[in-house]
């Protein structure tokens, strides 16, 4: 190991990190952002990292140029031999491999219609793991730690532990398993064991079983060599009944080796000076320009101007009980009494959809709504709004408040999980803290809230304070990666 480090920093450490999604190449939410932003990081840092993908429709509709560089890698897929084939995308020094099975992966979403997810989820990402391993022994390439994520991926080690333990090829190789959402989990009958080629005495409590189904994320924190998730606080609370979703007994069994890294900001893709989806430019030093965009959010969303300073609170949002939608229903009434311009831009569950239609053709004069994955008009909300909405329930990390702050935009939050880790409650006579925080989970706590963000909005010099010290916070991915890195060298030493 000695001869490999430089610096301080192991040099030439190869990780393969494995996602279900990857920013550009398809994206649902906030796991994408980290997947396609965390490794070209590390690979600055010097690690050789190789990024593995399922080839969704959507990847192959971007018309990235990508090169096929094999097929192979036979295993034992529903009791019959199955192999995939694996397609690339290099881009400065970072090898992103889509493994291909379109059976699978060639549909209109990643994870399911409207109408719910897919019936076959089950097969679809354990086959994602499984393939992942074999590929990395068809590319040749002998990974330090395979680093997966989310339920999708959390078979990984099931099958290094259960399919592969005496292959030689993994003979040092450790596991990593990142938690973005804890609440979902990945829940299979018992029969998904042999389909996917795993021991079927793996049905039992110690192992995968979870109140008579399978639980993929419990694979991942039962076998790999540590866990993390994505915020200092969001680690702590996953081990309480309240946020454990029924596994913060083994979160808590597992606590020496569980961490919690704080997610960052890639700032080549949300950066207000360089931004090629906002109408002007802007940043730090010369905000001038983010009156522009605010103009230009609002002639989007075909938002009347007004003649006085409105305010302009923005959202951009999974339409989710997570995300608070239920409070934010009920805080409407109050929320455009305090006369403010409300823009939320989401998909999501139906009933959210529903209040808030209704709502915004009550308040039409006010309310702008676009039920859409529109990534575009995500950044000109970060850049046009003045404050920027997340009333989460829970929030393992949230990256949306760490974007709206780049921007500008004033962070209103509910104090949980990665929101409480990044925001701080500003304060008007020492100038201390970078947004607005609430406790208790209720509309009126929310606007009560809102309401001191647009007093001080009325206060110009002391907004202007607020949004210097709000677009001067450092979120960058260089100190989380770093963090990551000496994990990785911790368990890999292990
Ligand atoms: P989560 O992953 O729980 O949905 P995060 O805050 O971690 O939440 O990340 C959300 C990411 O998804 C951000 O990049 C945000 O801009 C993006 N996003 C969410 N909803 C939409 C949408 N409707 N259109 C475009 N981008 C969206």
């Amino acid at each position: 190991m000695t001869g490999r480090k430089a610096c301080g920093i192991i040099r030439g450490m190869k990780i393969a990190l494995l996602a279900s999604e990857v920013a550009p190449f398809a994206k649902t939410g906030g796991l994408a952002d980290v997947a396609g932003a965390l490794p070209k990081v590390l690979s600055k840092l010097g690690l050789e990292v190789v990024v593995l993908m399922p080839f969704y429709r959507e990847t192959k509709k971007k018309n990235f140029s990508l090169k096929k560089i094999g097929s192979g890698g036979e295993f034992v897929w529903n009791g019959k031999p199955e192999n995939c084939s694996l397609w690339e995308y290099r881009e400065a020094g970072l090898s992103f491999v889509f493994v291909e099975k379109d059976e699978y992966f060639d549909r209109d979403y990643l994870y399911g219609t409207a109408q719910g997810d897919y019936p076959d989820n089950g097969e679809r990402f354990a086959f994602f793991s499984r393939a992942a391993l074999e590929s990395l022994k068809l590319l040749g390439f002998r990974p330090d730690v395979i680093h997966g994520h989310d339920w999708q991926s959390a078979l990984a080690p099931a099958y290094l532990k259960h399919v592969c333990s005496h292959d030689p090829f993994f003979a040092r190789t450790r596991s990593l398993f990142t938690i973005h959402n804890l609440a979902y989990q990945g829940l299979f009958e018992k029969e998904i064991l042999g389909r996917v080629g795993l021991p079927e005495y793996l049905f039992n409590m110690e192992d995968l079983e979870f109140y008579g189904r399978v639980n993929y994320l419990k694979a991942g924190i039962l076998y790999s060599t540590a866990v993390s998730t994505v915020s200092p606080r969001y680690s702590q609370e996953i081990q309480t009944p309240e946020f454990g979703y029924r596994l913060d007994g083994l979160l808590r069994k597992r606590r020496g080796s569980l961490f919690g890294i704080l997610n960052g900001v890639d700032c080549s893709d949300w950066n207000p000076a360089t931004d090629k989806f906002i109408i002007k430019k802007f940043d730090v030093g010369s905000p001038g320009g983010k009156l522009d965009c605010k103009a230009d959010l609002l002639r989007s969303l075909s938002l009347p101007r007004s003649k006085e300073d409105v305010p302009v609170v923005g959202m951009v949002s999974r339409l989710a009980g997570q995300k608070g939608l239920d409070i934010l229903c009920d805080a409407l009434d109050g929320m455009f009494k305090l006369g403010v311009y409300l823009i939320v831009l989401g998909t999501g569950e139906e009933v959210f959809q529903k209040a808030l239609l209704s709502a915004q053709k009550k308040y039409s004069r006010f309310f702008g709504l676009r039920i859409a994955f529109d990534e575009a008009l995500s950044h000109k909300i970060y850049a046009g709004s003045d404050i920027f909405l997340i009333p989460s329930r829970y929030e393992p990390c949230g990256l949306t408040q760490m974007y709206s702050l780049r921007y500008g935009t004033v962070p209103v939050v509910r104090a949980t999980g990665g929101l409480e880790d990044t925001i701080q409650e500003f304060n008007s006579e020492t100038n201390t803290g970078n947004g607005f925080k609430f406790q208790e989970y209720s509309a009126s706590a929310l606007l009560t809230s809102l309401q001191r963000a647009v007093s001080v909005y009325r206060q110009k010099e002391k907004w202007q304070t607020l949004l210097t010290k709000a677009m001067s916070c450092d979120f960058s991915w260089d100190r989380s990666a770093r963090e990551y890195l000496r994990l990785y060298e911790k368990i890999s030493s292990s």
